[in-house]
């Protein structure tokens, strides 16, 4: 049983496929996990896969500057409706008029917080970025407005909302930031590693036979101490290019994860 759950794929919507990245030439990587255009996707996936509700942003170093060329598109951009110039980058709302602007999808989410490009996040304020642009973006706010400006809001706001849930998780942003450097995590992958595979089965049996709380919670601060020690590894990784390593450091992470959740609908 516990094997059955622990293979299921996280999500239909994670296996969204791309075209084919110039990193497949040097990866050893499946073809169908390599996805182009790392700039410019709209793929909206992080909500479904981590529901937990710790978290150790801020507890990772490293910095690595990504898709700094497309800033320049948006020079000119002007506002649909009062034609100002655009105040702020990225342009999701206008200040002059407020109107909800189109979504460009070369922005990208840490661009939309107005944040660096880089796994560790700390003292970010991201929750409060967050609930500042649902003020200017909700779709409430254009109940009276045109039917193409209700579009405008609800995709708005709908991307923000799944760049803040991408962004606030280790998890999501971990793969959300490969996936920006070319890299498609793919769930299917199998791990074959046999003494993690039943390390993992322990845990989830230990789980499943805790009578309390207190126990539960023994095994939850286990679990997290093996996350911060993945997600640390990913960091190393990815800050060093070394995509293979950083990719079966999350597939450790995603486990972690699922045992976790488990916990938590025990607590
Ligand atoms: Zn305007």
């Amino acid at each position: 049983m516990w094997k059955k759950n622990l293979w299921t794929p996280l999500s239909p919507i994670l296996r969204r496929r791309f075209p084919s990245f110039s990193l497949n030439s040097t990866l050893n990587i499946p073809s169908s996990t390599i996805f182009s255009s790392p700039c410019s996707s709209t793929a909206q996936y992080s909500r479904v896969f981590w529901s937990s509700s710790y978290d150790f942003l801020g507890s990772l170093k490293f910095s690595r500057k990504l898709c700094s060329a497309q800033s320049a598109e948006q020079v000119h951009v002007r506002c649909w409706n009062c034609k100002a110039a655009a105040q702020t980058t990225p342009f999701l709302a206008c200040d002059s008029c407020r109107s909800v602007q189109p979504v460009d999808p070369s922005v990208d989410y840490f661009q939309i917080f107005g944040l660096e490009k880089k796994y560790e996040l700390e003292d970010n304020n991201l929750e409060g970025k967050y609930k500042d642009w649902q003020k200017k973006l909700h779709p409430d706010l254009v109940h009276s407005k045109s039917e193409e400006e209700k579009e405008y809001a609800a995709e708005q706001s709908a991307r923000v909302i799944d760049a803040y849930q991408t962004l606030s998780k280790p998890l999501a942003r971990a793969i959300y930031i490969l996936k920006l450097e070319g890299v498609d995590f793919d769930e299917e992958q199998t791990i074959s590693d046999i003494s993690f595979l039943a390390e993992i089965m322990e845990i989830r049996e230990a789980v499943e036979e805790a009578v309390n709380s207190e126990t539960l919670l023994q095994i939850q601060s286990q679990v997290q101490e093996k996350l911060k020690h993945w997600s640390q590894s990913f960091s190393n990784a990815f800050q060093s290019g070394k995509f293979e390593e950083a990719v079966i450091s999350v597939q450790r992470m995603t486990y972690y994860v699922r045992v976790n959740d488990e916990i938590m609908k025990k607590l």
